[in-house]
């Protein structure tokens, strides 16, 4: 896949994995599921999952190799961004910690954008470089003016963040389809109960 193509409804989940949140940044952190269901399921268990989830991401090609450091490395990413957002969410300065963490990755060399010869921007670089890829974009959008489109689904049990690129900026559901049609039908049931 093109790097940076929209993620469209139809695509939103693609190899098990979740991509609501318009942005790598935010579509990592969804690689742990149920946080607020207390039965969390980790979906980057091994190097391998590591490598599905930057190929469905579009952020690597198939083959990449991945080992237990850069799983260590994304999963501690995945949590710093999660807690950035949602510090930001609740209006508070980022949490140190997560701070620190989110600028190591991103210091570590970002994976170079490359021109195919098909014509398509690309990634290349080892896994950390993707990572710290990931980590770039996090620092882009949590330190620029789109923070201000940063949402999480108001469906209460799901934890899914993403970026509201809708013209009226009112997107309330991670999906439409998923998010938005429970609460429709459960809105539907109380208004005939
Ligand atoms: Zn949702």
């Amino acid at each position: 896949m093109r790097l940076g193509q929209e993620t469209s409804t139809e695509a939103e989940e693609r190899d098990g994995f979740r991509f609501r949140g318009g942005h790598p940044a935010l579509d990592l952190t969804a690689t742990l599921q149920g946080r607020l269901k207390g039965t969390p399921r980790e979906l980057l268990a091994e190097p391998e999952d590591l490598a599905r989830w930057l190929m469905a991401a579009g952020l690597a090609p198939s083959d990449l190799p991945c080992d237990a450091d850069a799983v260590r490395v994304a999963r501690e990413l995945r949590e710093a961004i999660h807690q950035l957002v949602h510090a930001h969410l609740s209006g508070a300065s980022p949490p140190d910690r997560a701070r620190r963490v989110l600028n190591q990755v991103a210091r570590r060399g970002s994976a170079p954008r490359q021109l195919s010869a098909e014509g398509e921007a690309l990634l290349a670089g080892d896994a950390l470089q993707r990572l710290a890829f990931v980590a770039n974009e996090a620092i882009a959008l949590l330190g620029g003016t789109d923070r201000e489109r940063v949402r999480k689904c108001e469906n209460e049990g799901c934890a899914v963040l993403f970026v509201d690129v809708s013209r009226s900026g009112a997107r309330r559901w991670c999906s439409m389809a998923a998010c938005g049609n429970r609460h429709k039908v459960a809105e539907f049931r109380r208004r005939r109960s």
